[in-house]
């Protein structure tokens, strides 16, 4: 038995990522300061011994004695992580150099949440690790771009420079039960408007992509990425290359809830990657043979099956 710590474990991926952990045996410390996630994600573990849950800010110092931590603390949808963004830096920057200097004291294996934003508006395509990226360093993206791009640079450095024993995943988009309702993020807000018969909104002309992972294969990703030998930082790609328009999405959603909903329009926002598709050899090479198993369709299914009973729970 481990004791594991992960930081924003009680947000959507925080939250998945905590219960396979628990039903693996382990002793889990969540910690969360409930700007994006909530009680409600956790409360089926709140009974069980090997789970505690602490409300802490990460900019703040956290002393705990543990054997990994998986870092997700950060509000990862657009409009959260927009809505205070100088926080979403502190969060990002003050919360990595928390979380390293804990794992540097207590010799703890260390993950990162990072993110496929550090590829910006991608010039190469798909997007291996090796690529740089194309980010605006000043656009209203940066506070979350920049913030996790600097948060790799910590984690390298902190590996270089004090052997911290540092992993870096970059996730492209995911989605599935507990993501927030009204996040913003295109997946929930095109369920919760075709489940509610709400216009569809999609931002331009909807041409734009993404490439969208069921968060069981990325929990199975990160944790296989915590297991690899400690020369292997990465970092490193997870995600499920299947690439879509926002069009083919919103056709897909609808057709699913059979919703009658109509599809709007709305200016796309500044900053709006046009293509996004990670290159997964090397997870595929280093994860012991790790891919998604789960497609958009069926994790749609399941995804508009929470959302459904979550708001038919909601007067
Ligand atoms: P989320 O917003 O549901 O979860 C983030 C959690 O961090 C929330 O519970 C929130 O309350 C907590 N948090 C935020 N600021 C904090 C702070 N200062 N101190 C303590 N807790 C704090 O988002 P998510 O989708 O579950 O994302 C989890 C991680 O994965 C984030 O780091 C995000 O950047 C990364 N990520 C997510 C995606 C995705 O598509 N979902 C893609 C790439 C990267
Ligand atoms: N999007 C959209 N309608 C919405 C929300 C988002 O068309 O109601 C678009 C958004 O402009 C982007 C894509 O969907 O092109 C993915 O947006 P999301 O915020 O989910 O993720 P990110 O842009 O961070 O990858």
């Amino acid at each position: 038995m481990k004791r594991i710590l992960v930081t924003g474990g009680a947000g959507f991926i925080g939250s998945h990522l905590c219960e396979r952990l628990i039903n693996e045996g382990n002793e889990v410390i969540c910690l969360d300061n409930y700007f994006t996630g909530s009680k409600s994600n956790v409360v089926h573990l709140i009974n069980n011994p090997f789970f505690e849950l602490i409300r802490h800010d990460v900019t703040h110092p956290y002393f705990v004695e543990v054997d990994e931590i998986y870092n997700l603390a950060c509000p990862a949808s657009p409009v959260h992580y927009q809505f205070n963004p100088i926080k979403t830096i502190k969060t990002s920057v003050m919360g990595a150099i928390n979380m390293l200097g804990l794992a540097k004291r207590i010799k703890a294996r260390i993950l990162q949440a990072s993110t496929s934003e550090v590829y910006g508006d991608p010039l190469i395509h798909p997007q291996p690790e090796a690529y740089w990226g194309n980010v605006n360093p000043i656009g209203i993206r940066s506070c979350y771009d920049e913030g996790k791009r600097c948060a790799e640079s910590l984690f390298l450095n902190y590996h270089r420079q004090n052997s911290v024993d540092i992993k870096v995943i970059r996730i492209f988009n995911t989605y599935g039960p507990r993501m927030h309702p009204n996040d913003g993020r295109v997946v929930s807000n095109f369920i919760v408007q075709a489940l509610k018969g709400q216009p569809i909104t999609i931002f331009g002309d909807g041409s734009q992509t993404r490439s969208f992972q069921y968060v069981d294969d990325l929990v199975e990703g990160m944790m296989r990425m915590m297991q690899t030998p400690k020369a292997f930082t990465g970092p490193i790609n997870i995600g499920n290359p299947n690439e879509f328009s926002m069009m083919e999405l919103a056709r897909e959603v609808i057709d699913i809830t059979g919703s009658r909903s109509e599809i709007i329009h709305l200016p796309l926002p500044e900053d709006d990657p046009t293509q996004r598709q990670p290159d997964i050899a090397l997870a595929k090479e280093r994860l012991n043979g790790w891919e998604p198993k789960v497609q958009l369709r069926e994790g749609l299914e399941k995804t508009i099956s929470y959302f459904d009973n979550l708001l038919k729970s909601q007067p």
